[in-house]
């Protein structure tokens, strides 16, 4: 599964598991996106782990929500590496609170990352996807968009909203033969999940028949997969990387 020669975008690259999709793609010699919202440092050290493993790198600061900063994030790409073959949305927030209490603020702030960030990022680069050979669009959903989530009225609406985009994208671009598919991780080790209580995630992982939370490699390694010209006739899905949570 080479990747040498293809251009990736990954937003939200720094840490997490963005973070471990573009480390995973750079080091199949992927020329590699780095973008980061405020994560400066972590972004330039992701870059340099992926230029030490034999891909190539470019950091690009843009916040997903804003039109003008995914522009500039697209003509760095250019500059760089020419146009891109993949496209990951996954820059995420999360902004909780039980219905009743949940602000419209709230509201609107998970909706301008995570759905207005894909719009942003998906238009920009729709051309780019369209006109590659074996183009790729892959939007980081969550299992909470299939099963909610207590406290998660909005994450979740987000989440699945991601679905009939991704299942849309899929029927445009079939006719020039990209094609766009959903990851759905679980409950995934990073700073995301570290303020949920451990008596919490205990009972979590009690609920997950791989006994476990997922770790970062586990959907960077689907990622890649979707990312591959191995993945040509797979279009309009939405991947679980869960642990069987929904057996
Ligand atoms: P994380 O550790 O909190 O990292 C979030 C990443 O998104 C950071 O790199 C952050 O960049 C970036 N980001 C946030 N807002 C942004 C914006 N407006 N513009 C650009 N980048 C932005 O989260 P994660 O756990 O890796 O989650 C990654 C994706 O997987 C998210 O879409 C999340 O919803 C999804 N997911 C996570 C889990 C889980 O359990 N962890 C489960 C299912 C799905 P900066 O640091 O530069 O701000």
């Amino acid at each position: 599964m080479s990747m040498e020669g293809r251009t990736c975008v990954i937003t939200g690259s720094a840490r997490g598991i963005g973070r471990g999709i573009a480390e995973h793609l750079g080091a199949k010699g992927a020329n590699v996106v780095v973008n980061y919202r405020s994560s400066e440092e972590a972004a330039l050290e992701a870059a340099d782990a992926i230029e030490t493993a034999g891909g190539n790198a470019v950091t690009a600061q843009a916040d997903v929500a804003v039109r003008e900063e995914v522009e500039h994030m697209r003509e760095i790409c250019h500059e760089a590496f020419g146009s891109a073959d993949v496209l990951v949305n996954n820059a995420g927030i999360t902004a909780d609170d039980q219905f009743t209490e949940m602000t419209r603020e709230e509201w609107d702030r998970v909706m301008d990352v995570n759905l207005g960030g894909m719009f942003n990022c998906t238009q920009e680069f729709y051309d780019d996807i369209w006109n590659a050979d074996e183009g790729r669009l892959i939007n980081i959903s969550s299992v909470v968009g299939k099963q909610g989530n207590f406290g998660q009225a909005n994450y979740a609406a987000a989440k699945s909203g991601m679905f009939g985009f991704t299942r849309t994208i899929a029927l445009e671009f079939a006719q020039g033969g990209s094609t766009a598919n959903c990851v759905a991780p679980g409950f995934t080790r990073t700073d995301m999940v570290e303020n949920v209580p451990e008596k919490v995630l205990d009972r979590i992982v009690a609920g997950i028949p791989l006994e476990r939370l997922a770790e970062v490699e586990d959907i960077a390694a689907v990622v890649r997969f979707l990312a591959s010209e191995e993945s040509s006739y797979v279009t309009g899905e939405v991947i679980d990387v869960n642990g069987g949570m929904d057996l």
